[in-house]
């Protein structure tokens, strides 16, 4: 559902992985440079190492450096091949199962890999999910279920004021489970079609709530128009499911066909916030292509806090990114207060009570230590004897 296109590690198996998995070559993105990906790195090589990386991806080797460097050892001498594979060993994650399982945990982001895409499946797909009629069957697809959602909503029982039963609820939850691996599958088709090998599949939990999960995060090796796609990929796909209930509402005008289609719209708009770092995210990141979009934002908003004068005199595109940065602080906080609430809402009255305390403690403990950072950022910018700053 989210987060999809993060580099990640999500392999919790203690056995050295396969090169196979770990190694991805890209477009060629200069003369004679290519793009590639070894384990969690990113970089451009020549077309000599690109054939060696490419020999070792199509072996069924795992990451181990005897075995790498006895195979790297067929093209270069026995010391640059053992130099080589202790190098490229050293890009892979070299977290723990539990460490990185704990990371994740702490994100609100657990995935779980089912499934691996190879690159054959990948190539048989190249060139093949984006035709004219793909796309505009997709447009018109949404077109006509809109027109059934917006012509049929008032019918809906919540709408007149009546309450769900839980069966009803269940059954939603359920499809929409459902429905995250449609879109994610979508990524991952799309993502294909610019010849972009997914890493993994599976199911990510996120918070508590399954959904499934792509990590196309080798979209690094292709181009921003790549990207863009394929992080639009997913509600090409999303729009299938919404259609066919859509349909299925319009024929027998039954009320739970209605809720599906209202939360699949809800999933597609929510998704669309270009705040935290869900599709809309990635879809604004390579219109202004701009990898590190939050991170400048963050930092534009960080400036303008401690020097509004200076910040007032920076170009208008930066000073954007400050209000956008802003704005999905606020986002986040707001999501989780509302979440927090919800749950709250469960507890008995004295325990509500305390509930402030928390976000109180947090804040606290958030001001103090940006308050450390800043204190020692101040000292490590002292001018010294000369006037100079060091
Ligand atoms: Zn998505």
């Amino acid at each position: 559902m989210t987060d999809g296109m993060l580099p990640e590690r999500n392999d919790f198996s203690s056995r050295p992985p396969a090169w196979s998995r770990e190694i991805d070559i890209g477009e060629e993105v200069a003369a004679g440079q290519v793009a590639v990906r070894v384990g969690e790195r990113f970089f451009t090589v020549g077309t000599t190492l690109k054939d060696i990386l490419q020999d070792l991806k199509g072996s069924d080797l795992r990451a181990e450096v005897g075995a790498t460097a006895t195979r790297l050892s067929v093209r270069l001498s026995v010391s640059q091949a053992q130099q080589l594979a202790a190098q490229l060993l050293s890009y892979l994650a070299r977290e723990s199962g539990p460490r990185r399982l704990w990371r994740q945990i702490q994100r609100g982001f657990v995935k779980i890999p089912l499934v691996y895409p190879t690159q054959d499946w990948t190539d048989r797909w190249r060139g093949r999910v984006l035709t004219p009629f793909t796309v505009a069957g997709s447009v018109l697809l949404l077109v006509l279920s809109m027109v059934v959602i917006v012509s049929r909503i008032n019918t809906l029982p919540v709408a007149m004021g009546q309450t769900l039963p839980w069966t009803s609820y269940l059954t939603l939850w359920s499809l929409f489970t459902l429905t995250t691996v449609v879109h994610e599958l979508g990524h991952a088709l799309v993502a294909a079609h610019f010849g972009i090998r997914t890493r993994s599949m599976g199911i990510a939990i996120f918070v508590l709530q399954p959904a499934g999960y792509a990590d196309v995060s080798n979209g690094w090796l292709s181009s921003s128009r790549a990207r863009l796609y394929t992080a639009l990929g997913g509600f090409m796909a999303q729009v299938v499911p919404l259609f066919i209930f859509s349909l299925a509402w319009a024929a027998t005008h039954q009320s739970i066909f209605g809720y599906y289609c209202v939360t699949n719209l809800g999933f597609f708009a929510i998704n669309m916030i270009p705040l935290l770092r869900t599709d809309g995210y990635w879809v604004l990141v390579n219109l202004l292509n701009e990898p590190a979009l939050m991170q400048s934002c963050l930092q534009e908003l960080h400036g303008a806090v401690r020097d509004p004068l200076q910040f007032a005199q920076r170009p208008g595109r930066r000073q954007l990114y400050a209000v956008l940065g802003l704005a999905s602080l606020m986002y986040t906080v707001g999501t989780y207060l509302l979440g927090a609430g919800y749950l709250l809402s469960y507890l008995p009255a004295r325990v509500q009570l305390l509930a402030p305390l928390v976000p109180v403690t947090g804040l606290l403990y958030f001001a103090v230590r940006w308050g450390i950072r800043a204190a020692r950022s101040r000292q490590r910018q002292r001018p010294n004897a000369l006037g100079e700053a060091v």
